[in-house]
Formats: structure tokens, C-alpha cells, sequence
């Protein structure tokens, strides 16, 4: 478009800048208008007149002028742990929550064949951008080792090598460990494929072995692939892995890595109660009461008994019949949440995945603005600008997406207007409520610059793009 018309100007908005340089420093907070051209920030307008803007003088003409009303507008969110995958529904919901970038195939867990998995995404289009990774478990799986529990063999390793190097080529963004659903991966196979991982510059997410529960050893498995493989490691879903005193342990241990120049990131989630398929080795009955678990204290998220607490018998059942129905199980506490996010740079992350409509867990639906509600409105731990800076500064930092995560002209247009005094999520685990109920709050929000939600209304607008990763 060569005019000077602007796609849109957002009128009456407090603009909060989540990107500071260091932990606890965001940036700043005014009120002003901000105009959109062509999927980028074009311009904007403090309301003091003072200009930070490219232009000069009156605001230009624009096709479309919205009325922030007050509201908060910040960079759009940027889920640093989703299982995504390309499923519709599921990004629905994050951009519901105003997620605007979905980084996915996480815990191992991916698809194999890249090349038709990013031609569906083009053919279908898509709510929010999407970054894919190579999941370690199933490249394991099309490299010939389908059992979880056994080793590779050292052709299998360099097929699984090979695999990963197609995948990379056709543009996948990283590579995940599921370790605790492949526990027959050995400490050298990991190793080898960090690195692989590493030279190719690609991140490296873990999700942890976690033999016993809150085991630290694990973690620091984990955590020296870092300065053993130079690779970029983000820690997955901290607040899954760890609870109580093991989670005090683990934010020292990382703490200490951090200390010595480790390039370790951590993203955490808003549930002590995580789920998984009731097929995965967590569930296997020596496992499971290996780490001190008890059957009556699990919930099916899904199936027949979905909201229902389990016995011994139905969980067998289930188990037996039903693997890729899911569990939920709840190791921990409440004030476990407001301790993982007490480590600084934790980022805000859902572990979204499919579920049938009406169950599962509620993570992918009201992460989010729980995280806002609770932190900053309730327990005043976090201040506005420092929690959404863990919404979307520092992914983008921990990704490497220069352009997002910032509210300044020239960066991306993916934004969101939160309604700060109505916000708040609404989902809840199956038996309690509806765990995809859409949160409250969420005012506008903008994918490369195209209003995929208006006045708390979807549009319909599927503006998000491929983010492929160059091998460049
Ligand atoms: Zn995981």
C-alpha cells in the first residue's frame, strides 16, 4: 500500500513498554495513541504531545480508528511452552487470552515431517504465529526406537541427528526434550543431541527426567547442557516439575548457573496440578507410586469419568483402554505458583494441548490473565510492568524474536488491550466448570497488525504467520 492512510489508529490507550534490559526493569507507562501500517508499530502519540513518534504534526488519516478507553496496551503475548501443533481450537484459545505467538512442539513431543506439518499451517491459516520444534520422543520413535524405556542404538542416534537436520532446514525453531516420557534416553544420547541442536542454533527445551519427585538431578542434567553444548536451554513448565522445598532447591541450583554465565531461561505455568496422557510412563503404576502419588488424589481431565476423582480400578481401566485419554494430578500447593515466579525472568507459559471440547485442563484458556490477576491485582508480587515483561519481553528475548515482545514503532503490530479492572480468567478443571471458558478483559487484540479480536469480539481474521527459523 503506498498511501499514508493508517491501517489502524488506536485512540485513549495506557501504553505499557514491557521490554526493560534487566530483570525487574520495564519500561515506560503513558497514555497516547499508537497507529498500525502494515503489520508494523508505524507511529505513536503520547498523550503529552511530547513525540516519540516517526512523524510530526497531527495524527494522519487512518481506515480505522479504535477507541482503547483506557485500557492497557501492551505487546501481545508470547506462550514460550504450548503444544499448539497447528490444532485450531487450541490457538483459539491462547489468542482468547491474547497470546499472539504460540512457540510449540515442546516436551518431545512434535511432529516429524516438517515440510507438510508448515504447508498445512500455510494452507489453513492460523489464529496466532506459530514456532515449531523438533520434538526429541518422536524423532526417537521414526528413528526406530518406539520403546520409551530402552536405549539407542548408535545408528538410531545419527538417524534421529539426521531427521533433526531436516527438520531445522525446513525452518523448526528448536529442539525439546521430553526426558520424563523417554526415560531409556541415556545422559550421552541427550548430550549429543543438545549440541547437534546448538550448532545449528537452535534452543534447546527440556522437560525434565524427574526420577523421584522435586529431583534436582535431573534439573541439573538439564541445566549443564548449557555450558556443556553451548546451547540455549529453557527449562520447561517449572512449576510442573517442582513443588515446596524442591522447588526452593531448583531456583537456587538455577540461580547458581545463571551466576556462572549459563544461558538458561525458565518458563513456568499458573497450575501446580499438571495433566498428561494416562498412557504416559508418569502414570506407569511403579512410577507413579514411586514418587509418592496416591490414585486417589487423581482426576480424569478427560473421557468417561472427565472432572471425576479416580480409584484404583478406574485408573487401570482407563490406563489400559483409554492411554490417550489424560490424568490430572496435583502435587502441590498454591503459594507454590508465587515461589516459581519469585525467580526472576520466569516466563509465563500454558502447556496448551488438544483436548475434546469441554475437557482437560484449563491451562490454555486462562493462564494468562490468571497470571495478571493473581500476581499483580491480588498478591501485588509483581508490578504491571515487570509481569508482562514476563508475558512477552522476555520470551522474545529468550527466542530471539527482536521484533516482538515491544511496543515501539518499527516493531511488529501484534498488541493487546486489556481491560484491566474486568480482567480475569473464567476456565476451570472439568467437574468445577468449563475449562475452555474465555477469560473476561481481553479488549483488542492485533496479529501483524489485523484485529483478530475487537472489543472483546473474534473477528474471524487468521493473521498468523509461519515463523520459520533460517539456518542463516
Ligand atoms: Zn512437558
Amino acid at each position: 500500500m503506498s498511501d499514508n492512510f493508517l491501517d489502524y489508529l488506536v485512540t485513549n490507550a495506557r501504553i505499557v513498554e514491557p521490554a526493560g534490559t534487566e530483570a525487574g526493569e520495564s519500561g515506560a507507562d503513558y497514555y497516547g495513541s499508537l497507529g498500525i501500517k502494515d503489520g508494523k508499530i508505524a507511529v505513536i502519540y503520547p498523550a503529552s504531545g511530547a513525540g516519540t513518534a516517526n512523524v510530526s504534526g497531527a495524527p494522519p488519516n487512518a481506515r480505522r480508528v479504535i477507541d482503547a478507553e483506557g485500557g492497557i496496551l501492551t505487546a501481545g503475548f508470547i506462550d514460550v511452552h504450548a503444544h499448539s501443533d497447528n490444532d485450531i481450537p487450541c490457538a483459539e484459545k491462547l489468542l482468547a487470552m491474547g497470546v499472539t505467538t504460540a512457540f510449540s512442539g515442546n516436551c518431545g513431543l512434535s511432529p516429524v515431517d516438517f515440510k507438510s506439518f508448515f504447508e498445512e499451517f500455510d494452507r489453513t491459516a492460523y489464529p496466532v504465529n506459530q514456532a515449531e520444534q523438533a520434538g526429541h520422543t518422536e524423532l526417537r520413535k521414526a528413528a526406530g526406537q518406539g520403546d520409551v524405556y530402552a536405549p539407542v542404538t548408535k545408528s538410531q542416534l545419527e538417524k534421529i541427528k539426521a531427521l533433526a537436520a531436516e527438520a531445522f532446514d525446513e525452518g523448526a525453531s528448536g529442539f525439546s526434550f521430553g526426558l520424563e516420557y523417554a526415560p531409556g534416553a541415556g545422559g550421552e544420547e541427550v548430550l549429543e543431541l543438545a549440541k547437534f541442536a546448538a550448532e545449528r542454533g537452535r534452543v534447546v527445551s527440556v522437560h525434565t527426567r524427574l526420577n523421584k519427585v522435586n529431583d534436582t538431578d535431573s534439573l541439573k542434567e538439564a541445566l549443564d547442557l548449557s555450558p556443556r553444548t553451548g546451547a540455549r536451554v529453557i527449562i520447561s513448565h517449572l512449576v510442573y516439575m517442582f513443588v515446596g522445598d524442591g522447588l526452593k532447591r531448583a531456583i537456587d541450583l538455577i540461580g547458581r548457573y545463571r551466576a556462572q554465565g549459563a544461558d538458561v531461561w525458565v518458563d513456568s505455568g499458573m497450575y501446580t496440578a499438571f495433566a498428561s496422557f494416562a498412557g504416559s510412563p508418569v502414570f506407569d503404576e511403579p512410577v507413579f507410586a514411586g514418587k509418592g502419588f496416591s490414585v486417589e488424589k487423581l482426576r480424569a481431565a478427560t473421557g468417561k469419568y472427565a472432572g471425576e476423582y479416580l480409584d484404583l480400578e478406574k485408573y487401570r481401566e482407563i490406563r489400559g483402554e483409554f492411554p490417550r485419554d489424560s490424568f490430572i494430578y496435583d502435587p502441590g500447593k498454591p503459594e507454590d505458583i508465587l515461589t516459581a515466579y519469585s525467580l526472576s525472568d520466569v516466563m509465563v507459559s500454558t502447556d496448551c494441548i488438544r483436548y475434546p471440547a469441554g475437557q482437560g485442563h484449563p491451562q490454555g484458556a486462562a493462564t494468562y490473565p490468571f497470571f495478571l490477576r493473581l500476581l499483580v491485582k491480588e498478591k501485588k508480587r509483581l508490578s504491571l510492568g515487570e509481569a508482562l515483561r514476563r508475558c512477552s519481553a522476555v520470551p522474545a528475548r529468550a527466542l530471539g524474536y527482536a521484533g516482538k515482545g515491544r511496543v515501539a514503532v518499527g516493531a511488529d503490530a501484534d498488541l493487546v488491550v486489556l481491560d484491566w479492572e474486568h480482567l480475569r480468567e473464567n476456565a476451570e478443571f472439568p467437574g468445577l466448570g468449563d475449562p475452555d471458558a474465555k477469560p473476561d478483559g481481553i479488549r483488542h487484540v492485533f496479529v501483524n497488525g489485523a484485529a483478530a479480536i475487537e472489543n472483546g469480539k473474534r473477528t474471524g481474521v487468521l493473521s498468523g504467520k509461519n515463523l520459520r527459523r533460517g539456518n542463516a
